[in-house]
């Protein structure tokens, strides 16, 4: 490609909204542009990269047995209430109308029309198993579209389905999904970890986050020095320390007018507080006894049961028999009905466990600031877990450590939670019906090229890892005015394309200066500088990442390269 005619508008400036580095250099490397708050549109180089990257998860998926499909982005309401989803999805959920007042969603995610597309279709255990999964624009109502495509509002997903007859089955699936991942996020030169995750309803090891390791990463990891034990930090295991030994922000307790809030999701509503990484808790007053109900991540709060929740770590100061008693329901934690004589007392939400906003016990009031243990001495609260760096292992007694990742793939087991809810069974060897038996799994593509730039730059610019560059080679002609120079670069350019390398000739009149504080920018893996040795065919070859130079003869310049 000759970048004369290449659409590449490079910026000197960094972009006002731009707040980390993947940010800023993506927009000013000319790999995309914002169209309107968390919507990017992809220029030519941007574009050349999304398409490595799907090629990778391709030909990793295809190897892997999953195959490929493409599901609408526009979906029904029906689907999503015949799941739950359109009410539990919460504001983060793209909603629209047809001329006709039908309601439709623009997909986040596409289990509802993945399951229903088997359901209609496949009814055999003879057919089974089987994976499907597709690259696709997703769309999400993020409270904070921020860091450019690594939290957008419109993202390319890659998004596979399993559909199994047994657990065993899934166990097969996920395993292959895993080790798919992995080979993708190796491939695309990402430093990462799989951490467990959060099952959250589902419970038990059924789902691992890929993270790529870096200090923007909006998820905490902790994991142990000593052994191989890694997980979110919502999910880490640590032998338990109580709140009181710890030490939590400073911040005085306020008390502030939260007119109308009443339930979780109005009070995260009202202070702009972002439902991930939150604690999210009710807590009732019943007989003279607390009990709190509390939830952890990104889980729809609807959807998980409260047994659930006592069961991974929650806490309650009843136990599951005394809510009975006491006509607690043990379904929905959120905002539901409670039984006559119970009070709601307060409801909480704890941000990085440390500062929190909790109901004040008067009507239309709400403290911030909130330190558990510190400012309310309700037992419960000081059951909060609240694990910090040297906590110990709870495997094998080292110490955790906290490392901030960037979630560019979760694989999930999602057991019979859409097939139960959507009739999707299968007749198996006995002729009788079962529900099929799924998992899924993501990869944010956008974000990968992100999350690589991420990790892959320095002062000056991007440096590309060859599987995701967009062009492998720079030749940079120093002055296109000069003849030898000129002819030189042509001809270099015309013999590594044919020897198959991807060339971007940068054939543009410009000062070398602007040349090369372009190509730094861009960061493609090598580039050959055709100078002021060209009459003697004398070129410069310089490896961006490391930054060392050479000067080769273009005889030798395909033998130096490879
Ligand atoms: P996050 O915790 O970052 O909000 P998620 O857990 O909601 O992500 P999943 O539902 O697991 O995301 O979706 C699968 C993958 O899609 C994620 O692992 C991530 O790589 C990507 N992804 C999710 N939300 C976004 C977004 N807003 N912009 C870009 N990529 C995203
Ligand atoms: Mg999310
Ligand atoms: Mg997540
Ligand atoms: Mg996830």
């Amino acid at each position: 490609m000759k970048q004369s005619k290449l659409f590449l508008p490079t910026l000197r400036e960094v972009p006002a909204e731009a707040e980390i580095a993947s940010h800023q250099l993506m927009v000013r490397a000319g790999l995309m542009r914002q169209l309107v708050s968390g919507v990017y549109t992809y220029l030519p180089l941007g574009l050349r990269v999304l398409r490595k990257v799907q090629e990778i998860v391709r030909e990793e998926m295809d190897r892997a047995g999953a195959q490929e499909i493409s599901m609408p982005a526009i979906q029904p309401a029906e689907l999503w209430q015949e799941t739950g989803r359109w009410d539990a999805y919460g504001p983060e959920l793209m909603r629209l109308k047809d001329r006709h007042h039908r309601d439709f969603v623009l997909g986040p995610t596409h289990e509802e029309v993945v399951t229903s597309l088997v359901r209609d279709n496949l009814n055999t255990y003879k057919k089974l198993p089987i994976n499907l999964y597709q690259i696709q624009t997703k769309y999400r109502d993020e409270v904070r579209p921020r860091f450019g495509v690594i939290r957008s509002r419109e993202f390319i997903m890659k998004d596979a389905y399993s559909f199994d007859v047994s657990r065993e089955g899934l166990d097969k699936s996920y395993q292959s999904m895993y080790d798919a991942y992995t080979r993708i996020f190796t491939r695309a030169g990402l430093t990462f970890r799989a951490v467990e995750a959060d099952a959250g309803a589902i419970g038990g090891k059924g789902t691992h986050e890929f993270m790529a390791l870096s200090e923007i990463g909006e998820d905490t990891i902790a994991y142990c020095t000593s052994c191989d034990y890694a997980a979110n930090l919502e999910k880490a295991e640590v032998v338990y320390k109580p709140v009181a030994e710890r030490t939590v922000t400073e911040a005085p307790m306020e008390k502030v007018p939260t007119p109308g809030v009443k339930t979780i999701e109005q009070l995260m509503n009202h202070f702009n507080m972002e439902a991930r990484q939150f604690i999210k808790a009710l807590v009732f007053k019943a007989d003279d006894r607390f009990v709190v109900a509390l939830v952890r991540g990104d889980h729809e709060l609807n959807d998980v049961k409260l047994k659930n929740l006592v069961d991974a770590n929650v806490l309650a100061m009843a136990t599951e028999e005394e809510m009975k008693k006491l006509g607690i329901p043990l379904g929905f934690v959120g905002p539901f009905h409670l039984p006559e004589g119970v009070e709601v007392y307060a409801d909480l939400a704890v941000q990085d466990m440390g500062s929190a906003v909790a109901g004040a016990n008067e009507k239309d009031y709400h403290y911030t600031h909130v330190v558990p243990g510190r400012d309310f001495t309700v037992q419960a609260y000081a059951d909060l877990r609240n694990i910090v760096e040297g906590d110990e292992c709870s495997r094998c007694g080292g110490h955790i450590a906290f490392a901030r990742g960037i979630e560019v793939g979760h694989v999930f087991k999602l057991g019979t939670r859409y097939s139960e809810k959507m009739g999707a069974k299968f007749l198996d060897e006995n002729g009788k019906e079962q529900p099929m038996i799924m998992g899924c799994y993501g990869i944010g593509i956008s974000r990968m090229v992100a999350a690589c730039v991420e990790q892959n730059h320095d002062e000056n610019g991007i440096i590309w890892p060859w599987s995701l560059a967009p062009y492998h080679i720079h030749v940079v002609p120093v002055n296109v005015k000069n003849e030898e120079q000129k002819q030189l670069a042509e001809s270099i350019y015309e013999m590594l394309g044919r020897a198959g390398y991807e060339v971007l000739l940068d054939d543009r009149p410009e000062r070398a200066g602007v040349k090369f504080k372009d190509a730094d920018l861009i960061g493609l893996p090598i580039r050959v500088t055709v100078g002021g040795k060209a009459s003697e065919g004398i070129v410069e070859c310089k490896v961006r990442k490391t930054g060392e130079s050479q000067d080769v003869h273009v005889d030798e310049l395909l033998a130096h390269i490879q």
